[in-house]
């Protein structure tokens, strides 16, 4: 039933019956499955589903919406195994941090069913009567759901799971490029008990499925992550219509290594945010700046730790670094290593393909990249950073600051101190005091700021600001 979508509780295909082929990245010449091509019929009949799915789901107890979170929860514990291959098949994760992401999802459906004991609502005293003033948190109704590939699991399920626990119906369109993952989450829910309607998944192309459902009048509200380009599209189009939108998008995230760091453990993070995931993370570190006078030590410990680092089969348990996702993802890969040196670049370590069929890149670094050069300003998503030197931590934050990114920034330092201006100082939303850029706790907020983000954050007590909205009750006997 891979290839279908989940709509009204049903698998279905696309209207039509028009499907589509993933290639694998670790095999370009094999697919891994054949999956709905939705059209905007299939939109539109998931929105009705949704729509009509509404009333009966939003007049359940917190609690009892709560339980089919769990109990999907347990549905993805008991085939996280299956998940985590399918996931490392399709887009190319390294199958240890394929399980983790699937076994983090789960773990973020139970935090989500604890919402159900949190409050949801304010009592207040009328000031003439004492009588009650009261604000309560009410569902929005149909909420669209559009997520990337490069976390095709946790990112769909730490969306939806708050928008169903306050009382939201769901339609969610994965990504294009992983589509197999995501029906796993609806075949969880399926297994569930899921009311029928309450969630419905679909595949198929942004440009289609995506844009119809930001343009279906009865969706209330659009959560997007993916890149910048196409998240501002969608802000424009769904905010014109009066939706309420929230944007997880890009970064260009620092790491700052100054001279009195754990350089060793300042390697291993700088090693583990750069390439894990083949640099395929929102949160990747890209840019990394070290203090004059640990540079070269520095320098060496990250190189070594690269020489060290297993870089191959996804599938292999050992893999710390896969492949990139698709052929035309690797092509821009490759066109931005080459532009990095065309624009005086040097490159220390990687830079050519490390497999003749596979779409591998092994991890690159550069050093004598400009601050003004393609490699330190745009988000280039592979496994690719520059090294840059600085002299005290003025200059290291002036250059840090210095993007209209602000996702996630990393400090590595024994000095309070700096760690402490840091803190005060550095433009992201996620900041890392001698821990890598990327790495997120599923019960606290998660997002960026500036251009990488926009509306409430995910995740934790967030979350509720986004699915929600408040309306105040005057009560008089
Ligand atoms: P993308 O923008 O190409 O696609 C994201 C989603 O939008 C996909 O489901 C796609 O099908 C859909 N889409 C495409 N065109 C659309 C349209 N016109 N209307 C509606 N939907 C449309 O991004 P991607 O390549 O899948 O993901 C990589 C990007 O996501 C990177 O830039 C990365 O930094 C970003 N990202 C951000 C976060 C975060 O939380 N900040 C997390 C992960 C990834």
């Amino acid at each position: 039933m891979s290839e279908q979508n989940y709509i009204g509780g049903e698998w279905t295909g696309a209207d039509g019956g028009a499907t589509y082929e993933k290639a694998s990245p670790w095999r370009p010449s094999e697919t891994v499955g054949a999956f709905a091509a939705s059209t905007e019929a299939d939109v539109d009949a998931a929105v009705t589903a949704a729509a009509a799915a509404f009333p009966a789901w939003a007049k359940l107890p917190l609690a009892a919406r709560g339980g089919y979170l769990t109990a999907a929860a347990a549905a993805l514990e008991r085939r996280s195994d299956e998940i985590a291959t399918d996931m490392s098949r399709e887009m190319g994760k390294p199958l240890r941090e394929s399980r983790g992401e699937t076994l983090r999802a789960a773990q973020i459906l139970r935090y989500a069913a604890s919402e159900a004991f949190r409050p949801v609502g304010e009592h207040f005293e009328q000031s003439l009567t004492g009588r009650q003033v009261s604000t309560r948190r009410r569902p929005l109704g149909v909420v669209g759901l559009i997520t990337p590939w490069n976390f095709p699991i946790a990112i769909p399920v730490w969306k939806l799971a708050p928008a169903l626990v306050y009382g939201n119906t769901v339609v969610l369109k994965l990504a294009y490029e992983a589509p197999q993952t995501g029906l796993h989450v609806a075949e969880a829910f399926a297994e569930a008990g899921l009311p029928a309607g309450v969630l419905n998944v679909l595949t198929g192309r942004g440009s289609t499925a995506g844009a119809a459902l930001v343009r279906d009048p009865r969706v209330r509200a659009i959560s997007f992550t993916g890149s910048v380009p196409t998240g501002h599209g969608v802000r424009d189009e769904a905010t014109r219509a009066g939706k309420r939108v929230q944007l997880e998008l890009g970064g260009h995230n620092p790491l700052i290594v100054t001279a009195d760091a754990d350089l060793a453990r300042a390697a291993e993070a700088a090693y583990a945010g750069a390439f894990w995931s083949a640099g395929q993370k929102c949160t990747a570190t890209r840019r990394i700046y070290v203090q004059d006078g640990a540079y070269d030590a520095f320098r060496e410990a990250f190189l070594t730790r690269i020489e060290r680092g297993r870089v191959g089969d996804p599938l292999d348990a050992e893999t710390e670094v896969g492949p990139i996702v698709n052929q035309s993802q690797f092509d821009e890969v490759v066109q931005a290593i080459d532009r990095g040196r065309d624009e005086g670049g040097e490159v220390t370590a990687g830079g050519e393909r490390a497999h003749e069929e596979a779409l591998l890149l092994p991890p690159t670094v550069f050093e004598g990249v400009a601050d003004d050069a393609f490699l330190s300003c745009e988000e280039v998503f592979g496994p690719v950073t520059s090294l840059y030197r600085f002299g005290d931590l003025d200059e290291a934050l002036a250059r840090a600051n210095a993007v209209p990114f602000g996702l996630s920034a990393s400090i590595f330092t024994s000095s309070l101190a700096d760690a402490t201006r840091f803190q005060n100082e550095a433009q992201a939303g996620l900041l890392h005091v001698n821990s890598q850029t990327a790495g997120a706790e599923i019960h606290v907020p998660f997002g960026g700021i500036k251009q990488s983000g926009f509306g409430p954050h995910e995740q934790g007590r967030s979350a509720i600001e986004f699915y929600t909205e408040v309306v105040t009750i005057y009560v008089d006997p």
